[in-house]
């Protein structure tokens, strides 16, 4: 899988210049292990977007396995120990074998939730997999017009329903359409406009009904889409979503255009969500299982653990 790895490595460049490449700074100008590597420490931690709360779990985790005094060589490969430890385990996007999956996609305008949705339908198109692609954000025009062109590009089903028509009713016609196709896959592209908040949450919690009256079963999966380049705040919307739709896994795009990718730790501790995929890139391919072992290696180096 070196592929993999190497894709890892190009989309968290500039993590690895605003996190990892600062702490080598860090420990070769500062020998020895003492308060004050702590403290530049979380400096640069805490401008890597991990978090105020994870930042001290990391450290508190690092201090814990390190002698005072000790040579500070010794902090780096820690620290990618203890980030791995703060990861845990990988959680895969669900799978449905003989069924049908429904993944119902959320998250605020420009997040990369449309895009998303087309990287998904190439990749399961790839597997072999017939794929449905409904164009919810009936609020946007060009939302669909963009899903339509990913329709094309991957050979997915797109259905669509009126500008300004029901978003739950174009869900509705979505999985009769993949139900009517034998589909294995439906991705429900939906509306993120956050000016009008509480509508929006409303209306996904429609959606979701009428999916789940199809089956209660559905949608199998709520993934969020998180622009990573958004950082802390992020996080208050992921909260927003959370609450009004059950999200079961986070998409963290645009990783490749931040030096704040610490954002993935933050993610998994604060909010306590699986970080399932991460957008590396625009392209198809840039679109990957988050694995927590590419991430630690793209950053610190091969894990011994
Ligand atoms: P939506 O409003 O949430 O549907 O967002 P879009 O899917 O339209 O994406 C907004 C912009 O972000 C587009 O220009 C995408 O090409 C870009 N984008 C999405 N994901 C990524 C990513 O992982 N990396 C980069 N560099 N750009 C991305």
């Amino acid at each position: 899988m070196a592929g993999m790895l190497e894709r890892f490595r190009r989309g968290l460049d500039r993590t690895r210049q605003g996190l990892t490449d600062k702490v080598k700074a860090l420990v070769s100008a500062h020998r020895a292990v003492d308060e004050e590597l702590y403290e530049a420490l979380e400096e640069i931690l805490l401008g890597a977007d991990v978090g105020v709360a994870t930042t001290q779990e990391l450290l508190g985790r690092v201090r814990d396995g390190m002698c005072r005094g000790q040579d500070s060589a010794a902090v780096l490969p820690a620290l990618g120990e203890e980030v791995r430890a703060v990861l845990g385990p990988d959680e895969a996007m669900r799978e449905e074998p003989g069924g049908l999956l429904v993944v119902l996609v959320v998250g605020v305008n420009g997040g990369g939730k449309t895009t998303t949705c087309g990287k998904l339908a190439w990749r399961y198109r790839r597997e072999g997999k017939e794929v449905v692609l409904a164009a919810a954000d009936t609020f946007r025009a060009a939302a669909a017009e963009q899903l339509s062109v990913w329709g094309e590009r991957t050979g997915a089903t797109v259905v669509r329903g009126q500008d300004g028509s029901d978003p739950a009713a174009v869900a509705y016609d979505a999985v009769r359409a993949a139900r009517a196709r034998g589909a294995d896959v439906l991705l429900v592209d939906t509306a993120g406009r956050l000016h009008t908040k509480v509508n929006l949450m409303e209306e996904l919690k429609k959606v979701r009904r009428v999916l789940a009256r199809e089956d209660a079963a559905f949608p199998q999966e709520v993934l969020l889409v998180l622009d990573a380049t958004v950082g802390q705040n992020g996080l208050q919307q992921a909260r927003l979503f959370r609450e009004a739709v059950g999200v079961t896994g986070v998409a963290l795009t645009k990783l490749d255009g931040t030096a704040r990718g610490g954002v993935v730790l933050a993610v998994r501790r604060e909010l306590a969500l699986p970080v399932k995929l991460v957008g590396l890139g625009e392209g198809p391919e840039d679109l990957q299982d988050f694995r927590r072992d590419d991430f630690t290696a793209a950053l610190f180096g091969r894990s011994t653990a």
